[in-house]
């Protein structure tokens, strides 16, 4: 496979939404369809490259019906219940964080319980809030500090691999 040209896959997809037309296209799906078929036909992508572009596009779409509760559902093949998502089940994904509620704790139960709702109404598994111990965290720095609170970026923090490819997301 030849290397995909990243920011030319995501130029792509900028363009094609900035060619809705929201008066044709008024809802999630036909929107969806439209950049779809925009992709395809754009010549400047090697088939690769489209095939990548339509894949971030389905999460995208995924997202989207989610968090309006419309669009066509399917079998999830693992629970056997109507899901929207496509690239993955949203019901596998919160059986899988709630199973996951009972092995970890910040030490403050309002703030486990604000990390708990915002996992079960996570949209996508690439964009969960997560709990991160702060001894998991590595090459700490202190960007900014004002108010009550500090502002840090980090690197590698160790995570708990998952068939979801969950990511993690820091809150301070
Ligand atoms: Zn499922």
């Amino acid at each position: 496979m030849s290397t995909l040209r990243e920011e030319l896959i995501h130029a792509t997809i900028r363009r094609a939404i900035l060619l809705i037309d929201y008066d044709i296209h008024n809802n999630v799906h036909k929107k969806y369809e439209f950049i779809k078929q925009t992709i395809l036909a754009d010549s400047s992508l090697t088939n690769d490259e489209k095939n990548k572009a339509i894949r971030y596009h389905n999460k995208s779409y995924d997202m989207q019906k989610i968090s309006c509760n419309e669009g066509t559902k399917r079998i999830c093949e693992y629970c056997n219940r109507k899901c929207l998502a496509t690239e993955y089940c949203e019901y596998c994904v919160q059986d899988y964080l709630k199973s996951k509620f009972s092995t970890w704790t910040s030490g403050n139960n309002d703030i486990d319980h604000l990390i708990q709702k915002c996992q079960i109404e996570a949209l996508h598994p690439q964009m969960i809030v997560d709990w991160i111990p702060y001894n998991n965290l590595k090459n700490i720095k202190y960007l900014t500090k004002g108010g009550f609170r500090a502002l840090i970026s980090f690197g590698n923090y160790q995570t708990i691999p998952t068939s979801f490819g969950i990511g993690a997301v820091s809150v301070l």
